[in-house]
């Protein structure tokens, strides 16, 4: 029976991107295949395994207590590197609510555009690498928003955004999301909303239209998990 590294399941409220302020499960899967210089999420030891029966188990005890969620977010790590058709089917037979997905978007094998058409109402990709901000990659032709971190992360720079916005659907959503450090919101905060604020606006001097939404991460404002 397959099993699937994850390091935790909880209630919060989504703090980033199209569905910022909805009420969500967070399933955060265990493992990345990148290793981003500011992360820390990709070498966390402290995952367990669950086969789906169990995982669907965890996520029934988080809404045992309260209303059902909006929705279910897959997150990671990367999670495209273990979601399958098995696990997903699973969720949607046993829960009631819609499922999301966030993902670096470098996953792109048949399977998971069958998956992501099939199965998510949300798919947010988060390019770490400029070759996952290709608007023509499975991933991004399944996206229904496209989150970029400021500082631009790795080897993306302007050129990619532009190409990404000039070759993505008209419908897909654009944020722009300033490092948000815990705590106390200070100069580093401010330095990274003014960069992705003239970025916003060098983006949109380029296309002839402010496209680019900013966005910072909200859940970590509001000291929600
Ligand atoms: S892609 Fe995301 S989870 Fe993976 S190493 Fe980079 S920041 Fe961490």
């Amino acid at each position: 029976m397959k099993k699937y590294l994850v390091t935790e399941v909880f209630r919060s409220v989504q703090g980033e991107g199209p569905s910022v302020g909805r009420d969500a499960i967070f399933v955060r899967f265990q493992g990345c295949n990148h290793d981003c210089p500011f992360c820390d999420e990709w070498h966390k030891t402290d995952w367990k395994e669950y086969s789906a029966e169990e995982l669907v188990w965890l996520v029934q005890q988080e809404i045992a207590d309260g209303p059902k969620p909006d929705r279910i977010v897959f997150t990671g790590g990367e999670p495209m590197l273990q979601v399958d058709e098995h696990l997903c089917q699973h969720f949607l037979d046993f829960t009631s609510a819609s499922l999301a997905i966030e993902t670096n978007g470098s996953v792109n094998e048949c399977e998971t555009s069958k998956l992501l058409s099939r199965y998510f109402t949300d798919i947010v990709v988060s390019p770490k690498y400029a070759e996952s901000a290709n608007p023509f990659t499975q991933a991004m032709n399944h996206a229904t928003a496209v989150k970029v971190l400021v500082p631009l992360p790795n080897d993306i720079a302007m050129a990619t955004l532009v190409q990404l916005e000039k070759g993505i659907h008209e419908s897909v959503q654009l944020y722009l999301q300033p490092e948000t450090p815990r705590g106390h919101i200070g100069e580093s905060f401010k330095a990274n909303v003014d960069a992705a604020r003239e970025l916003q606006l060098v983006l949109g001097m380029t296309s002839g239209r402010v496209r680019w939404r900013l966005l910072p991460q909200v859940h970590v404002w509001m000291e929600l998990k």
